[in-house]
């Protein structure tokens, strides 16, 4: 809930026409009774001196700041690790998915293996394991973009006779900015050509590197269509989480976020949920994103109907008012009424911005945000005609040092600017430096949508020099 002018000053013992008049001066025109949100009401508070108590502004977009009166640390206990499976097409994603859960459930259970929910559990030693099993990294990323992170572990998949492809190094730039630990699985290893150490030798490049040699990374190899070697990767997998620690608190009330959603001409909006905190409810009041609803129905991912949903546990539910976008969080409130009023508040103002994108980084205003003190890290995506022009990009930029800001180049390879660049782009807030190469046309529209900024290049000093001079201020006119 947000709070209005009048609700505010009320807050505060002050006047209305004082609190209005202090947001004139911050450029703010409003009258008494409309809604202020978070950032306008911190200002204010903070010119009042008062620290803002977070539940007193349960904000209709701040999700992360709701809170529960069952939330404390000590109730957080283990939950279950959500893993995503990534890789070059091809290399056995699909095969490996359906061949863990064939492996790992149980002979009762068979029965709903047919459902598909985009996501699924397996038990091992009463240890629970969540797979997402939407597509291809489009998942992984639009997710991100939308500030959702759902995954904890990465599965990089690389069919041991092709070895590393270009969608395998897309798939570690993706797994290295999101910071979640990777584990690979050598696949196909029954084939005729299955060579594991080179696929060993060439990752050593993306800092992938085995225990064996040395390195951290835990390499397993699979051979997805007979089944072998799925128990140690499932192992290999608890390992991680226990090293990990991930944890969730079951007794409070629910948040998450939506894996998918769709219209069902018979049952409306329904959507997978995967519940990050909390235990979820039949009859929980929620928001989802910009919409909202009472939960109906909730069905796992056998296709059985439950009650309720522990951390970890994706869900599809009907009872939605709307059908939601994967990446939307979601937030069960106490009372439906508040949802609703959360809820409707949420889709005027969603409405209202339609795509607020002003805190994207670009060339012409990276002095100003190294000023404002908001980047110690600029992101970089190199893009070049050949792989050398690649390496020397890289290298020229990685020297440059600007009063303590840092160019991390988060993915860099040879080819034109692919639409996957723009949204790992847009997921990580980076720009994209493109030498010698253009965006393809599907590339420029999602860059326009996202507000990503690419900047081309024919001479490698050109684009080096163009960056060092925005971080030093030198293309503001004023210097
Ligand atoms: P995805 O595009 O990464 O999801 O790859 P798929 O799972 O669709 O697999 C691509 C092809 O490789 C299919 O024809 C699979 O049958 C085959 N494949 C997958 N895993 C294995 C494996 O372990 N061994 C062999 N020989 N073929 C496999």
């Amino acid at each position: 809930e947000s709070l209005t002018v009048g609700e505010l000053a009320e807050k505060l013992h002050r006047d209305s026409s004082e609190v209005i008049k202090k947001l004139m001066k911050l450029g703010v025109m409003a009258t008494k009774n409309e809604s202020l949100d978070k950032e306008t009401i911190e200002l204010i508070t903070a010119d009042y001196g008062v620290e803002v108590e977070e539940e007193e502004v349960i904000d209709k977009l701040d999700i992360d700041i709701y809170t529960d009166e069952n939330d404390s640390e000590e109730n957080r206990t283990e939950r279950p690790p959500v893993v995503t499976i990534m890789g070059h097409v091809d290399h056995g994603k699909t095969t490996l998915l359906d061949s863990i859960r064939h492996t790992k459930v149980t002979a009762g259970e068979a029965g709903g293996i047919t459902q598909h929910i985009g996501a699924y559990q397996i038990e091992e030693n009463n240890k629970k394991i969540t797979f997402l099993d939407t597509p291809g990294h489009a998942a992984f990323t639009t997710m991100r973009a939308r500030g959702a992170q759902v995954t904890d572990i990465t599965i990089l998949v690389v069919a041991a006779d092709d070895g590393v492809m270009p969608q395998t190094k897309e798939a570690i730039a993706h797994a290295k900015a999101a910071e979640v630990p990777i584990i690979v699985a050598v696949n196909k290893m029954d084939k005729e050509g299955a060579n594991p150490d080179r696929v060993m030798q060439e990752l050593t490049e993306f800092e992938l590197v085995p225990e064996a040699w040395g390195g951290e990374t835990i390499f397993v190899n699979v051979s997805a269509i007979k089944g072998e070697g799925i128990d140690e990767l499932v192992e290999m997998i608890l390992l991680v989480s226990e090293v990990e620690e991930y944890k969730a608190n079951p007794d409070k009330r629910a948040t998450g976020t939506v894996i998918e959603a769709e219209l069902d001409k018979g049952k409306g909006p329904v959507a997978t949920l995967l519940v990050q905190d909390g235990t979820m409810h039949v009859g929980d009041p929620i928001v989802v994103g910009n919409t909202f609803g009472r939960i109906r129905a909730m069905v796992n991912d056998l296709g059985r109907r439950v009650k309720s949903a522990a951390p970890s546990t994706p869900v599809e539910i009907t009872g939605l008012s709307d059908v939601p976008q994967a990446g939307d969080q979601f937030v069960v409130f106490e009372d439906e009424k508040k949802a609703r009023s959360v809820g409707e508040q949420r889709a005027a103002r969603a409405k209202d911005e339609e795509r607020n994108l002003t805190n994207r980084v670009s060339i012409d205003d990276l002095f100003s945000q190294i000023q404002d003190g908001n980047m110690k890290e600029i992101n970089v995506i190199v893009k070049a005609d050949v792989q050398g022009s690649v390496e020397a990009v890289k290298g020229s930029l990685e020297k440059i040092d600007v009063e303590g800001v840092k160019i991390n180049i988060i993915h860099a390879g040879a080819g034109a600017i692919a639409e996957s660049d723009v949204i790992l782009a847009s997921a990580s807030n980076a720009i994209i430096i493109g030498f010698n190469v253009r965006p393809d046309v599907n590339a420029k529209r999602t860059a326009d949508v996202e507000k990503v900024d690419i900047r081309q290049h024919r001479v490698i000093y050109d684009a080096i020099e163009e960056i060092e001079a925005a971080m030093k201020g030198m293309l503001d006119p004023i210097f």
